[in-house]
């Protein structure tokens, strides 16, 4: 049982945003696992839905065959990092140069963001919240999250950080890296759907001078503090 209880009106989410690189997914992980909540990295499950278009050889752009597509589509991320379509391991598969090329036009289609969002949810009602991690969780699928906490680092850095995490230590490698992390956040904050932003009400963190630990343990604070503002509000309205 996590010692974070929501109330009626915020659920016991923990909505972490930002864009690639930013750190959230080890942050998420550990936050989650600091605070015994569940953990779902929710990009994982876009890059799911691309690798299956990519795989079906279905155009990422024809959003009629998209939407066929995303609806029936079976998939699941566990928190260890696992990710299986269609009962088939694709942790490894959703992570190519191929599906981050793709993915934020398939990201950026209603039918795929509705489907998504809806299993979003599911997951974290099932749980009783949980630490959700994005690009819009704060802003559209728990706008009312009991924590909402955005995350950036500057884009030298979080290219570093990818390159550092596949080994790779060419300059000009991670020249490129910045520059397709630039086009993804370029291409995410710009869609007409549920664009990635700073949600109102969350807190801004800049992780470019700090280790992981550092963040872990101020994010664990804030959010203790947060559960305990929540559940002295519900005894009253629960607002
Ligand atoms: O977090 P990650 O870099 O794996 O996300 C891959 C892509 O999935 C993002 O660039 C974005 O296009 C999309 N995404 C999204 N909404 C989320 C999470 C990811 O549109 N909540």
């Amino acid at each position: 049982m996590s010692e974070i209880a929501g109330n009626a009106t915020h659920p016991a989410v923990v909505a972490i945003d930002g864009p690639a690189g930013s750190g959230k997914s080890t942050i998420a992980k550990r936050l989650a696992e600091a605070l015994g909540l569940e953990y779902l990295d929710t990009g994982a499950m876009y890059r799911a839905v691309t690798f299956a278009v990519l795989d079906g050889g279905i155009d990422p752009a024809d959003e009629t065959a998209v939407a066929a597509l995303v609806g029936p589509l079976d998939i699941v991320v566990r928190g260890s990092g696992t990710v299986l379509v269609e009962g088939t391991d694709a942790t490894e598969a959703i992570r190519t140069a191929e599906v981050n090329r793709n993915v934020s036009v398939v990201a950026a289609q209603a039918a795929v963001r509705t489907e998504l969002v809806g299993r979003q949810r599911a997951w974290a009602k099932a749980r009783g919240g949980g630490v959700l991690e994005g690009r819009d969780i704060g802003s559209a699928v728990f706008p009312d999250a009991m924590a909402k906490i955005y995350l950036t680092a500057s884009p030298q850095v979080r290219a570093e950080r990818r390159a550092h995490q596949i080994g790779q230590t060419d300059p000009a490698e991670i020249r490129a890296m910045a520059d397709e992390l630039a086009r993804r956040d370029e291409l995410d904050s710009t869609r007409a759907i549920d664009p990635l932003a700073q949600a109102e009400g969350a807190i801004r963190f800049d992780t470019s001078d700090l280790t992981i630990d550092e963040v872990v343990a101020e994010l664990a604070v804030l959010v203790r503090a947060r559960a305990a503002e929540v559940a002295a509000d519900a005894g009253g309205d629960g607002g």
